[in-house]
């Protein structure tokens, strides 16, 4: 049962048409929101806060050289296999499918609607990080075609609501965009507040991961998509993970991800 904060009525959330119901609807961006661990909390904010959060975050892979994409492993095993666009056969229970489970699952939606959920990244890279995706299964960007757009467009609105309902929406920076090679399948859009300010974030490719041409704007993939039908990945675009790094602000070189994070708190103080 939620109560909800406008009329003070309690209503039971499976039985509730949320797309009919403008209380509904405003609750069901507020539910299940728990913050990376070093958010900031807003005092009596609809958008809700919680520091510890009641549900446990897993714990990512803990060398830090590992592959994003390994994060996933302990992902639970789904118990059939589908045919993925490329004719390969892939388990859902492979770690590469593990958000198609991680969108099913209530604990992890923050926002739904007749055509997206959004879901929190279970290995934030900044204070927020949420990912939007479609009910309907779409492998990745290759697969989307010209009749997609207006799926990314609401993809891309859902996105935007997301940061609006954000406590720290004036005071932090947000982008939109999508990996340009992602390592998990199901199409995602990644909206990502740019502190970074995340323990989940350990390595060069994290890194670069969000900060280089390798992370693609919503907009620009929507535009590709209207004016060529597709989206098209530029020739040694994987090699950009492997770029030094640098700070997305000022773009001061760094060596080693430790002194990135120390540098950055010199433009995020705590
Ligand atoms: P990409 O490189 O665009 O495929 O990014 C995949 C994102 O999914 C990363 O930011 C991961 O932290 C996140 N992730 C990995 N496994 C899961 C999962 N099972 N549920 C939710 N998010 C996940
Ligand atoms: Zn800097």
């Amino acid at each position: 049962m939620i109560t909800c904060p406008f009329v003070g009525l309690s209503v039971r959330r499976k039985r509730t048409n949320q797309l009919c119901c403008p209380i509904f609807s405003q609750l069901s961006w507020v539910e299940g929101q728990k913050p990376p661990l070093k958010t900031r909390s807003a005092p009596g904010s609809k958008f809700k806060e919680d520091g510890s959060g009641s549900r446990k975050r897993p714990l990512e892979m803990s060398t830090a050289d590992k592959e994003s994409h390994k994060e996933a492993a302990s992902v639970k095993a789904a118990k059939h296999t589908e045919e993925l666009p490329s004719g390969r056969s892939e388990s859902v229970g492979h770690w590469s499918q593990g958000l198609k489970a991680s969108m099913q699952d209530p604990d992890m939606q923050v926002y739904k609607d007749d055509q997206v959920v959004v879901i929190k990244d279970k290995y934030p890279k900044a204070r927020y990080h949420w990912l939007v995706l479609p009910w309907v299964s779409i492998a990745s960007l290759k697969a989307l075609r010209k009749e997609h757009c207006g799926l990314l467009r609401h993809m891309h609105g859902v996105a935007e609501q997301m940061v609006q309902q954000c406590p720290q929406a004036r005071s932090l920076d947000f982008r939109s965009g999508y990996h340009a090679i992602p390592s998990m399948s199901h199409v995602h859009l990644h909206v990502i507040s740019q502190d970074f300010d995340s323990s989940c974030l350990k390595n060069k490719k994290h890194w670069n991961s969000f900060t280089t041409e390798y992370f693609i704007n919503s907009q620009d993939v929507i535009g590709m998509l209207e004016s060529r039908g597709r989206v098209t990945v530029r020739e040694g675009t994987g090699d950009l993970l492997k770029a030094p790094l640098r700070c997305h602000l000022c773009r001061h070189q760094l060596a080693t991800i430790p002194a990135l994070k120390q540098h950055l708190k010199s433009h995020f103080p705590s």
